[in-house]
């Protein structure tokens, strides 16, 4: 008792405690995530295929598997400093109310306009576009966030910012538009008549609200058309990994100031980037035998990449104009069913992450809508944060596995990942608060309609 009274509330790190090296952890993995794959010769993508489309930099960092540690350049680390270190924080009021042995701390990555852990990478990003001399980048958002951490990151650095926003998002939150705009973003409702994928898919599906796979498309075709230009992403791709290895680098140097070890590792998974960097030191020893945590992937049930999801070679846009990934994935032609109001709904997985779950280090699970919302809910009411829908499915897997501890009577130490705030995502929480939101789960045959589109590859050696 008296020994856990000295572990704060919130634990800080101060800014010369702060990492100054993102971690690769695929230098430590025996068994590297399978290559990006070019669509047209079935080959390893090099450095000159990916060029047209990233930033050099960029491109070195996504196709680097060996070097295990990566400085932050000091510029990055200066805007770092704006809204980091972190915290991480002890649950203490969840514990009481829910009457658990368990130890539940979170760390906690909304603290920043953007209101989202997608900052990390978007100023790593904007950074190396701007050293590169480019004049403006591409990319998507769906929910909204990455799409405001990137016109924060440009703004910063005088860069120009092209959104391309999913157009279901951009209807529903005209606010997340709107602070795009303010630091000087364009913001174009995917998918949309600029662009000739988005013109094709408009013939082919005129009602559509469109997806995450489509926007992909259309960023990625204006990047390559448009001189001074390049496409950048938020989640899913290994350097965003990469960036993000800042959440678990300050997670874990925060508990070995205090000799805290966390049994059990949860976070939300969309297209992987928060739980992949913070997981990525731990998993670095668990990797090397050292210890033996539990790591668990959260996915919505109606988006169930890893719980449901085919490993093979895979398209990660709609309009098939990228590279290929092996990952798991539900097609690129997946499109979560229209009640779905909570983020995480990309068709694929993070290679990195799906290389681990295929070799069982890793754990996934699926959660429904209403459960999930629920536990944001409690969560809101006792720690006082009101959590993004996203955050909100580590949440309820770790009130569940403290509610396993109190059955059980076993004192763990659970460490999940609040990825962020959602106060953007009001419709959302109107739907729980009025009784109306409904969960779906799809069908084996809804699922077989985005197997069917999957690409048939026998990878050439
Ligand atoms: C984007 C986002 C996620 C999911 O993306 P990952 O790449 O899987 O981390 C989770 N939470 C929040 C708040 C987000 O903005």
């Amino acid at each position: 008792m008296n020994e856990e009274k000295k572990i704060p509330y919130k634990i800080y790190l101060t800014e010369n405690e702060m990492p100054t090296q993102w971690y690769n952890l695929r230098a430590d993995m025996k068994i590297k995530p399978a290559p990006l794959l070019n669509p047209e010769t079935l080959k390893p993508m090099t450095y000159e295929d990916l060029r047209p489309v990233f930033c050099d930099e960029l491109i070195k960092q996504e196709l680097d598997e060996n070097t295990a540690y990566i400085d932050i350049p000091q510029e990055i680390l200066d805007f770092y400093k704006m809204y980091r270190p972190a915290p991480l924080v002890r649950a203490y009021c969840l514990e009481k109310a829910l009457d658990t042995p368990a130890k539940i701390y979170y760390k906690f990555e909304g603290n920043n306009t953007s209101g989202s852990h997608k900052l990390n990478s978007a100023i790593a990003q904007a950074y190396y576009a701007k050293k590169q001399g480019l004049k403006g980048v591409t990319t998507e958002t769906g929910a909204g966030q990455w799409g405001t951490a990137l016109s924060m990151a440009c703004a910063y650095l005088d860069l120009d910012c092209k959104v391309f926003m999913v157009k279901g998002s951009y209807e529903q939150k005209p606010f997340r538009r709107e602070v795009m705009r303010t630091y000087g973003a364009s913001v174009t409702p995917s998918p949309s008549e600029t662009t000739e994928v988005g013109r094709k898919i408009l013939a082919k599906y005129p009602n559509t609200t469109g997806s995450l796979g489509c926007a992909i498309s259309e960023a990625v075709e204006v990047a390559t058309n448009t001189e001074g230009y390049r496409y950048v992403l938020g989640s899913v791709l290994n350097q965003v990994l990469l960036h993000q290895s800042i959440i678990g680098l300050e997670a874990k140097a925060a508990m070995d100031k205090y000799g805290i070890e966390p049994d059990i590792i949860i976070g939300c998974a969309g297209g992987g980037s928060n739980l992949g960097g913070l997981i990525s030191p731990f998993m670095a020893e668990k990797l090397k035998g050292n210890k033996d945590y539990r790591f668990i992937a959260v996915e919505p049930a109606s988006c169930p990449s890893l719980t449901r999801g085919k490993y093979v070679y895979d398209y990660c846009d709609t309009g098939m104009v990228c590279p290929l990934a092996k990952m798991y994935t539900l097609g690129s032609g997946f499109i979560p069913s229209a009640n779905h109001a909570g983020g995480l709904r990309y068709h694929g997985m993070n290679s990195v992450l799906s290389e681990l779950y295929h070799q069982g280090m890793m754990e996934a699970v699926s959660v429904e809508q209403t459960s999930v919302f629920a536990a944001a809910q409690q969560f809101a009411k006792i720690e006082g944060i009101l959590p993004a829908p996203e955050s909100s499915h580590a949440i309820r897997v770790a009130i569940d596995e403290a509610m396993k501890c109190k059955e059980t009577g076993k004192e763990k130490t659970i460490l999940f990942g609040l990825t962020g705030t959602g106060y953007f995502d009001m419709v959302a929480y109107q739907k729980f608060n009025d009784g109306v939101m409904s969960d779906y789960i799809p069908t084996d045959a809804d699922l077989q309609q985005g197997f069917d589109g999957l690409p048939d590859i026998k990878r050439a050696q």
